[in-house]
């Protein structure tokens, strides 16, 4: 993995080149960001250039030298990663412990042991607190990477020992062009697959093309139920909908990109410019339907429910609310 690699977190990036270039690197450094950010692959990359015997003068590694063909194989012995071990969901302190004692050795092979804890978050206190003391003095030839979506679970111990890294959101342009080049997707289904995953490319690469169609379907079915169906059904939707382990972020997300389809149809859109163009003729028929002051009131509900969720409010009674409006306010003719 190189730095030149990693994509959209040109900030980033450029802070790492600037401290290898200057040769200070701290001994700590918390990345955070959401998943699939590239918040690992930099972890690696960074390890391989501390350890290339033959550093380029970008600031990037040689990918030749014998470290960087123990990194391209994956065995290169000082990069450690330190995760739960399933089926715990935390890092224990016997973990800890283990790389308390390693670290206190050289490195085996070149001049930087580089430890990747990830996700920060799941270190419990007792780890966390034995983590600490390796953070206060750290034995030299070691850089600990600390990953986490935010800082606001992790001790403020920990955080304040390290160098704060934010990852932003991917741009949409990087992820749908990387759909593109390497899984081979139309411009029509990277978008689709990009704005579900939105920011994260990791994700986006992770996704599975068929799957995510079959589920669009599915939503747009839910909301044809939500719009004709009888009070008992819109009723039965948001009890099942307020299960436990019920994805409502991708319903929300899927409703809302047909939706935003819709408006964008209102506005004279081209085929080209929707997202969901494998679709247009039933796009094309609610929107006949619908008038764009409803679509946007729409688009209103969906982001409120969204954020309702996100708050402690009931969610049963919160969709229960959101289904009987969206009803309500629904047009006569048939939808979905
Ligand atoms: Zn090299």
């Amino acid at each position: 993995m190189f730095l030149r690699d990693i994509l959209g977190q040109e900030r980033v990036i450029g802070f790492l080149k600037q401290a290898l270039a200057n040769d200070q690197m701290p001994h700590a450094l918390l990345f955070l960001g959401n998943e699939g950010v590239g918040k690992e692959s930099t972890a690696l990359a960074l390890a391989q250039v501390l350890n290339c015997e033959n550093r380029q003068p970008d600031q990037d590694a040689c990918g030749q030298c014998h470290s960087c063909r123990l990194f391209a194989t994956g065995s290169y012995p000082d990069f450690l990663q330190i995760n739960p071990v399933p089926p715990s969901v935390q890092i224990k302190i016997g973990q800890i412990r283990e790389l308390n004692r390693q670290v206190g050795f050289h490195p085996l092979a070149g001049t930087w042991r580089v430890v990747l804890l990830k996700p920060a978050e799941t270190l419990n206190e007792e780890a966390a607190n034995a983590f600490l003391k390796t953070l206060e003095e750290p034995p030299p030839g070691n850089l600990f990477i600390l990953t986490a979506i935010g800082e606001r679970d992790l001790l403020p111990t920990i955080v304040s020992r390290c160098r704060r890294l934010s990852f932003g959101a991917i741009p949409q342009a990087i992820l749908i062009q990387e759909l593109q080049n390497r899984q081979g997707l139309t411009t029509e289904q990277a978008s689709l697959v990009a704005a579900i995953n939105y920011g994260s490319l990791g994700g986006a690469l992770a996704e599975d093309l068929m799957d995510l169609l079959a589920k669009r379907d599915q939503v747009v079915n839910e909301l044809g139920v939500l719009q004709q169906g009888s009070t008992g059904n819109v009723l039965k939707w948001a009890t099942e909908k307020s299960k436990k382990g019920t994805n409502l972020d991708s319903f929300i997300i899927l409703a809302r990109l047909w939706y935003r389809d819709l408006l964008a149809l209102t506005c004279q859109a081209t085929p080209a410019q929707l997202i969901n163009q494998d679709r247009l003729a039933d796009l094309v028929s609610q929107e006949h339907l619908l008038t764009s002051a409803l679509i946007v009131e729409r688009l209103g509900a969906l982001s409120s429910l969204q954020r309702q969720l996100r708050g402690n409010f009931n969610s049963e009674l919160t969709l229960n609310n959101f289904s009987l409006q969206w009803r309500q306010e629904g047009p006569a003719g048939v939808l979905g």
